[in-house]
């Protein structure tokens, strides 16, 4: 009996949820599953956003300085909200584009990764029952982050016009509309997260776009939070536009960048934020609450790589210019190599992502019409097991009621050696040839 009862009592303790309701809806994570089906069957992987080429001379360089160098004490703990020479140098930097007086210890503040910016907003902006305005296809994780933070998301769709016929789509031709996205704010909105250039369709949000999303948030009292981590991946001669500069904007707009896209990185974990220091105060105490610092190596790095490119802004030698230069090639390449096959490629003004239509290729994977899964999911599942080719789903990149708002494409990354993106095209071509043999 004694033993029964303790075996009761021991179950009724373990029954007990130990979840934590704020998680609710937010354990699966597309790219826990991505990344695992790339890693076992992948040739040519064209999935996860990062660069196969290593980052630059100068930037290596700063690095091994700062690990071996004199200064031993770059080896501990530095100031919480961003090593000085870092938040200085961001500071005089954004100063300089955005045309304002930065004071880097209040309007700057470093994190780990845009990821942890976009965390710290979040947490210290949005309330139980607030609003946040999230355009699709957005950034997978900005759902989960309002839902963890209490907040409720609000989703407006940018919406592909009618291609002409026999062209090319561009990311510009997904817009939004601007009767619809006038219909989401309301007293409840707290926020809208901008991501221009955009992840995943490489839109760069023209003038027009940024001026009709910043009277709204005027108009509203709402804030912005801008995600710009590919603000230098930017073609054609395109323009990155800051909403932060736009009027009324500024006091109300928190920036977010990426060393780790910036200088092709990723692994290095370097973020910031930059804004009013009403707005970054806020996310102060949220980073000095959960995760207090970010590698000082790594930051005193970032910041001699940024001094760099202060002193070559807009020369031909900034890093700033060399690589869109050369990630333009390489999307042409991807272009060209998509449309030979007949999965058109939507051109993107910016970013290192391209999304392509799959529509011509139904054949080979057909449809389960009473699937729960979106048609991208299973084609892209099927390329990397039956291809060796893997991408990311579109769907990945919507809501759960919007999944199957557009269905068939898939989006590559480009940032990637030559070898790689050849290796791509054979792929492509091989499984082209397969297709028309009779
Ligand atoms: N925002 C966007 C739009 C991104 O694409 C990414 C990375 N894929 C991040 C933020 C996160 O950047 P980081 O690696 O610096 O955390």
């Amino acid at each position: 009996l004694q033993t029964h009862s303790l075996s009761l009592s021991l179950q009724a303790k373990m029954s007990r949820p130990v979840q934590a309701r704020r998680l609710e809806g937010t354990d699966k994570n597309i790219w826990v599953e991505f990344v695992k089906l790339a890693a076992t069957y992948s040739k040519v992987n064209l999935g996860q956003g990062f660069p196969d080429f290593p980052p630059p001379d100068f930037l290596k360089e700063s690095f091994v300085r700062a690990l071996s160098g004199e200064n031993h004490m770059l080896h501990q703990y530095t100031r919480a909200f961003g090593h000085p020479p870092l938040v200085k140098i961001l500071a005089q930097f954004f100063g300089k584009l955005l045309g304002r007086d930065l004071d880097p210890m209040t309007n700057v503040m470093v994190t780990v990764g845009a990821y942890q910016a976009l965390f710290c907003c979040f947490q210290a902006l949005v309330d139980e029952g607030d609003e946040v305005i999230i355009i699709e296809p957005f950034f997978d994780c900005y759902e989960p982050m309002v839902k963890m933070a209490s907040g409720t998301p609000v989703f407006v769709p940018l919406r592909l016009k009618a291609p002409k016929d026999g062209k090319l789509i561009s990311s510009a031709d997904w817009q939004l509309d601007p009767a619809e996205l006038a219909s989401k704010f309301s007293e409840r909105t707290k926020a809208i997260v901008l991501n221009s250039p955009n992840n995943p369709l490489g839109k760069v949000f023209s003038r027009e776009e940024l001026e009709l999303i910043a009277d709204l948030c005027v108009k509203h009292d709402v804030l912005c939070i801008s995600d710009e981590v590919y603000e230098w991946l930017v073609y054609d001669g395109k323009e990155h536009i800051r909403i932060a500069s736009l009027r009324g904007m500024w006091d109300r707009t928190v920036i977010i960048g990426s060393a780790g896209k910036t200088f092709s990185a990723t692994g290095w974990k370097v973020g910031w934020t930059v804004g009013p220091n009403r707005l970054l105060q806020h996310l102060r105490t949220v980073h000095q609450n959960s995760v207090y610092h970010c590698a000082t190596v790594a930051q005193e790095a970032v910041a001699q790589g940024f001094q760099r490119e202060l002193e070559l802004y807009g020369k031909p030698d900034s890093y700033f210019v060399q690589l869109p230069k050369e990630l333009q090639q390489k999307r042409d390449w991807l272009v060209q190599s998509l449309d030979a096959v007949g999965m058109k490629p939507i051109i993107p003004e910016g970013t290192y992502f391209l999304v392509a239509d799959i529509s011509k290729f139904k054949s080979d994977v057909p449809d389960v019409p009473d699937s729960d899964e979106p048609y991208d999911s299973r084609f892209a599942k099927w390329m990397v097991k039956n291809k060796g080719l893997a991408a990311i789903p579109l769907s990945a990149f919507y809501s759960g009621a919007h999944k199957n708002n557009y269905n068939h494409f898939i989006r590559f990354c480009f940032a990637k050696e030559e070898a790689t993106l050849k290796a791509a095209n054979d792929i492509l071509q091989k499984w082209k040839q397969e297709k028309t043999r009779p």
